[in-house]
């Protein structure tokens, strides 16, 4: 295995065989576990997205979770999932791949999904950056029209340590700003992946489903939809891409 170039993200790695999901795993040993500790199944029984859906993470993908102890204020919090999203699309721009960021916590490549990611945590104490990024495992034939894996879009199995090492790098970057609160680098990168951006959506959350065009990610990672009633700031949901 390649040696690790982190100096916090990555310096104790716990490596499963298999676990029903990191972030679960993940939660329970945060608050003996250092910052920066990272827990890593080969596979997922029960991998999850946002409200409890199902993440297929058979063999072959990279399925971890970050323990994190950020130092910043509960307000700033939500962005640790932009830190996520940041450093898969550099990861896989190293390996060649150019993505980009559905806001909040996914990661597209040509329409398709390559990563998803999940922060769940407990406030003040630690956040768990979850990340499923899919490198060789297969996909499961339900989602084969609407994701993708780094082997299908290469044609070629990558070294999955290679890939682990470049997203824990780039994690660090990325999370090293959060720390030093230099916000306005962090979410003038996601403006700048996000493909969302002009585009015309449906956000559908729990209170309310709304269409417009997507004019801004605001400064606290909201993301500011011009609707036919005027702009709306929307703090979660469900976003699908509409053609108008
Ligand atoms: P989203 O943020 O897109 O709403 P979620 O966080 O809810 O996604 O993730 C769960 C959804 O992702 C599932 O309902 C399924 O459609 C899709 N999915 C599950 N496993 C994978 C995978 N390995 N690769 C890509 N998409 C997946």
């Amino acid at each position: 295995m390649p040696k690790p170039k982190t100096a916090e993200i990555g310096k104790k790695i716990i490596y499963l065989q298999e676990v029903s999901s990191t972030n679960e795993y993940a939660k329970k040993i945060a608050s003996e576990m250092p910052e920066g500790t990272v827990v890593i199944a080969k596979k997922q029984t029960k991998g999850k997205g946002r409200k409890n859906r199902r993440w297929a993470s058979p063999e072959g993908g990279l399925w971890l979770s970050v323990i994190l102890k950020p130092d910043v204020e509960a307000k700033d919090i939500p962005k640790i999932v932009f830190v996520g999203a940041l450093a898969v699309v550099d990861t896989l721009a190293e390996f060649g791949i150019e993505a980009g960021i559905k806001w909040p916590n996914d990661v597209w490549v040509d329409n398709k999904k390559i990563c998803g990611i999940l922060t769940e945590g407990r406030l003040g104490e630690f956040v768990i950056l979850g990340i499923g990024l899919n490198v060789n495992n297969d996909i499961p034939s339900e989602l084969i029209g609407s994701a993708t894996s780094m082997r299908l879009l290469l044609g070629r199995e990558l070294n999955l340590d290679k890939v682990l090492w470049t997203l824990l790098g780039n994690l660090e970057r990325w999370y090293k700003l959060i720390q030093e609160r230099k916000f306005s680098i962090v979410m003038s990168a996601v403006k700048d992946k996000c493909f969302i951006l002009g585009r015309w959506v449906e956000v559908i959350n729990d209170e309310s489903k709304v269409e417009g065009e997507v004019i801004d990610i605001a400064e606290d990672g909201t993301l500011i939809i011009q609707t036919s009633k005027g702009l709306m700031k929307i703090f979660y949901g469900d976003i699908s891409l509409r053609l108008r």
